[in-house]
Parts: C-alpha cells; structure tokens; sequence
C-alpha cells in the first residue's frame, strides 16, 4: 500500500478527521453499507470537491449523512411516515428520498427539491459526524462507475493523491450500498430507487403500503445512478452464470461462486463459506476488486439466491455485467 498507508488515520482519530472537514476538507470515513467520500453537505465549495475527486457528474444528487433525528429535521421535512421508518430503521442502511431544507445547496441535489438522507450506524461514522457537528454528504468513495469500496485500502488505492484523510473504521459490515426509497405524500406509488441490505419487503411491512420495487426512469436524468444499467463496474469482463455446471470446464479463468466448492481449484473463489447472504455481500466488493486485478482476460461471477440482500448482490452483479 505504501504511499497511501500514510493517509489513513489511525481509526481513533476523529477530531483530526473532523478537523478536515470544518476546513472544508475531504475524506474517506466508514459507514456499515460501503465507504462514503466525506464534506461538509452545508458547503458548497467542500462538496465540489467530491464531484472532481469521483469524476462523478453533477447531475448525480449526495446522500447526506446524518447522526440523530434533529440534525435530519434541519436537512429534509420528515413526513409521518419517513419518522416511522426512521424509528424502525435508523441508525441502519436505508437512505430516505424527502423535501429539503433550504440550508442544503443545489450542488448536493443535483438541483433537485429532494434530498436524499441516511443516519447511519456505524459506530465510527456516527462519532465522526458528532464531531463535525454539520450533516456529511457523502458518495461512495470510488472513481464514479467503478466497484464500492469496503476497507479504508480500496479508498487508498484509487483516491489517495486527491483527498486529505482516511478514517480507518474497517471493514463495512453490510458490504452493498443503502436501499433508497422515494416516498410519495399520498402512500400511493412509492419507489424503490436502489435495492440494498433492507428489503422492499421490510419497508412495506412497516409502512403497510406497497413500493414500487422497479419504478421506470430516464436514463438521461437518473433518479439514482446506481439505477443505471451500467455502473459498479470492473475493468474487466464479467460473466455472470447461475449453476456451477455452466462452469465446470473452465479451467483458464477465474470463477468466484456464491458458497465455497466442495473440492475448490486454484482458480476458484467464493463469496460465502456455507451460503450465507450476509456474508457473500460483505465479501462482494473485495473479491471483484481482487479479481478484476488479476484477471485480465475477464472471469466469471455465480448470481446468488434472490432473497433479503441477496436482490442487492444481484442487482450490482448485473448492473457490473452489463456494458455501456
Ligand atoms: P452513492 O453515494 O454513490 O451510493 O450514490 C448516492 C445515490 O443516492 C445515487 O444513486 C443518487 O442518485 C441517490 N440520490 C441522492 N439524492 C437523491 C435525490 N434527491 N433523489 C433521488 N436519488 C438521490
Ligand atoms: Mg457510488
């Protein structure tokens, strides 16, 4: 890791962290989904920074990050049924789609009355925040349309030379972004913008009301990139395959299966011991980091069982698939 070791905080040092941020700095920081790319959401020159570092568009809006339910209430009005998910599920991964307030600038909205807010649960992050004392935007801290990042090494690697600090919390526990949902005023039509480790199953048992899980959207103005056929992409070919036997013969190239083979090869990976979801999503990122290094000539990837988190793991094993 060399040169870029030197960035990354020793995981108690959150005040220098924050200290960066107050500057109008950026950084890596941790969160329980994947590592987000930090600044202060109230200013404007601190978030353009992000936006350069990521090559990311600016018609693609932040997720604010927030640390209790009155800093919320200064970035978005939370309707009834935005507090009753909060209260079931925040801190935690889902990200909630609300009117803003007038403090957020347009640059964090993509120009849009709309922000998108998450509270998330991770210890570190959630000190980090405290310590700022303002809302953090924060992407996910990766070139845009490449892989997630979920250790403060994957941050290093590709953004070292363009951001100020890394806070070290890690590795992400959950290892896929946030669901994000839309909520609509009325209770008809809400949408799921992007699945992810809570289920559309679980928001609507809260809510009792439906969510549209695959609402139709304009690719020119995504409501949400990762909406976007292709995003969180390898450099190299990915195949998808859904049964081992599809691959059996393949010899040359590099295979990662959803649950470790009986009698792996050396050109076998996998994402869980024992067919555990939780733990295929946790390992997801690192291991099509891992391969797409090695891997030259493309390798292969086994779609997981489309349950609970595993939607998300194959929502992004598609969306890395496909190619513009
Ligand atoms: P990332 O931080 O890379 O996981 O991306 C953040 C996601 O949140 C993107 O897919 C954004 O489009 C989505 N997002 C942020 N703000 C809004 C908003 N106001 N409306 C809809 N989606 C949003
Ligand atoms: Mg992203």
């Amino acid at each position: 890791m060399g040169v870029s070791k030197q960035f990354v905080q020793p995981s108690g040092d959150i005040l220098g962290a924050a200290g960066f941020i107050l500057s109008g700095g950026i950084g890596g920081v941790p969160t329980e989904t994947v590592y987000g790319l930090a600044a202060n959401a109230l200013d404007e020159r601190a978030v353009r920074k992000i936006f350069s570092a990521k090559g990311r568009p600016f018609i693609d809006p932040l997720i604010v990050h927030v640390c209790d339910m009155a800093m919320a209430e200064k970035v978005a009005f939370l309707t009834d049924r935005a507090k009753i998910l909060a209260k079931r599920f925040w801190p935690g991964p889902l990200t909630l789609v609300l009117k803003k307030r007038d403090c957020i600038p347009g640059i964090v909205t993509a120009g849009m009355d709309t922000v998108a807010v998450r509270m998330p649960s991770h210890s570190l992050m959630r000190k980090f925040i405290e310590a700022c004392g303002c809302p953090i935007a924060a992407p996910s801290a990766n070139p845009f349309g490449y892989v997630s990042p979920t250790t403060a090494e994957h941050v290093a690697e590709q953004l070292a030379d363009k951001i100020d600090f890394i806070l070290d919390g890690g590795k992400c526990a959950k290892g896929v972004e946030s669901t994000i949902l839309m909520l609509s005023e009325s209770g008809k039509g809400h949408k799921l913008l992007r699945a992810g480790p809570v289920p559309v199953e679980e928001l609507e048992a809260a809510l009792a009301e439906e969510i549209d899980a695959s609402p139709k959207h304009n690719e020119a103005q995504p409501q949400a990139p990762g909406m976007l056929k292709s995003h969180y992409s390898p450099h190299s070919r990915l195949t998808l395959f859904d049964c081992p036997s599809e691959v059996e013969n393949l010899r040359a190239e590099n295979v990662i299966f959803f649950t470790r083979p009986t009698s792996p090869e050396s050109n076998h990976f996998w994402l869980s011991e024992n067919s555990d979801l939780s733990e295929a999503a946790a390992n997801l990122y690192s291991l099509l980091r891992k391969l797409d290094k090695i891997s030259p000539n493309g390798f292969f990837c086994q779609r997981v069982p489309n349950t609970g988190i595993g939607v998300a793991i194959n929502d992004r094993l598609s969306r890395a698939e496909s190619k513009l």
